[in-house]
């Protein structure tokens, strides 16, 4: 079993690394945040003194930080005391630029690296059921998925440096456009008289199925785990899906890429965090589309 470095212990590298415990690695976490400590510490992971530190003695170092510029920050340190031969896998969603820069410092000195981003939210991480969507070398790939497989189902190979960003970014477009369009569908099922049920049972077998539909349908009813069932907390908070928005129109204006709706949905999310309700489940931009204030 690898000595495992896990850099960024919040809601979702918590869970990740308890369950690289209970699959008998070594861990070695770091975080600024006390709580977040005391909690990885409970769970069975050792605490390291700084970053640099568990880079020098560990095999793998995972980070899983907010966003780009901390990931980078975290790099800085880390990159110039990994071993050659040390992997490093950065599961953060960052910014796709950010993840290539921080392959180019990994292998500045010798060290494999991987982007690896999850979907699966808090659930997911804490189940050990996420998908990861992994760039980087193949062999880099093939050393980490044993250690991936700890934390999550589904572990995919999306190309080199920086694919794996791509591909949750362009994943995460699709799952904000289309949650907006089932939540308009909804709101004009309703000025039109007809029921949540009958439009559910419609959709759901036509042309019109789609995962924001049936498997996280945005009133309550008709898919009694989603969140519209429990007052739209997250799930996966409005928030977090206005990060990736952001993220998937820096890359669209980067590459040049028309993504008109992308850019819609940025907007709509960008208003219902300025209405307050961040922190509420994305699907809850329903109550924002009927008026509710
Ligand atoms: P979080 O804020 O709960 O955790 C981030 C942790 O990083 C915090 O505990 C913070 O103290 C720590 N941190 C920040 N800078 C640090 C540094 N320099 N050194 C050490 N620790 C540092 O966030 P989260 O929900 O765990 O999300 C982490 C990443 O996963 C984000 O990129 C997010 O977009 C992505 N993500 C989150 C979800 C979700 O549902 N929460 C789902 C998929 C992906």
């Amino acid at each position: 079993m690898a000595v495992i470095g896990f850099i960024g212990l919040g809601n979702m590298g918590g869970p990740m690394a308890a369950n690289l415990v209970k699959a008998g690695h070594q861990v070695v976490g770091y975080d600024l945040v006390p709580a977040a400590i005391e909690a990885a510490k409970a769970a069975g992971v050792t605490i390291g003194e700084s970053p640099a530190a568990i880079a020098a003695a560990a095999d793998v170092v995972i980070t899983m930080l907010p966003g780009g510029k901390h990931v980078l920050g975290v790099y800085g340190d880390i990159a110039p005391l990994a071993r050659p031969g040390t992997l490093l896998i950065d599961c953060s969603t960052i910014d796709v630029d950010s993840a290539r820069k921080a392959h180019a410092l990994a292998a500045g000195t010798g060290a494999a690296s991987l982007d690896a981003p999850v979907s699966g939210g808090v659930g997911g991480a804490a189940a050990g059921t996420l998908t990861f969507m992994a760039g980087g070398e193949a062999d880099a790939f093939e050393r980490a998925r044993p250690i991936l497989e700890a934390m999550g189902k589904k572990i995919v190979h999306c190309g080199g440096a920086g694919a794996g960003q791509a591909a949750k970014i362009c994943n995460n477009m699709i799952l904000g456009i289309s949650m907006i369009g089932v939540c308009e569908a909804f709101v004009l099922a309703e000025k039109l008289g007809l029921s949540h049920q009958a439009l559910f049972d419609v959709s759901s077998t036509s042309s019109g199925q789609c995962w924001s539909l049936t498997s996280y349908c945005p009133v309550p009813g008709p898919v009694p785990a989603s969140p519209a069932n429990r007052d739209y907390q997250p799930g996966f908070a409005a928030a977090l899906m206005l990060k990736d928005l952001k993220l998937a129109q820096e890359a669209a204006q980067g590459a040049g890429a028309p993504t008109p709706l992308g850019a819609a949905a940025a907007q709509l999310y960008a208003l219902m965090n300025a209405q307050g309700e961040g922190g509420a489940d994305f699907s809850g931009i329903i109550r924002m589309l009927r008026g509710e204030g």
